[in-house]
């Protein structure tokens, strides 16, 4: 009868890989949610909280192809 209650948090962070986001000169890094699914911005890498309340890391993805403004 022991019901797994637990969520995985404790044990191993995800990690998602963000998306930089250059807004007015300032670069924000955009993740999708592994927890909710939606999209959130944060300001740096590492360990973060998102607004949905859970936690995970955030990484940079490699730079696959660099989008040029036109
Ligand atoms: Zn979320």
């Amino acid at each position: 009868m022991n019901q797994n209650a637990y969520t995985a948090l404790t044990r191993e962070l995800p990690s998602v890989a963000a998306v930089d986001l250059v807004t007015a000169g300032t670069l924000q890094l955009v993740v999708r949610c592994p927890s909710c699914g939606a999209q959130h911005r944060h300001l740096g890498l590492g360990l973060r909280r998102s607004p949905c309340g859970s936690f995970y890391l955030v990484t940079r993805t490699e730079p696959i192809a660099k989008l040029s403004a036109a």
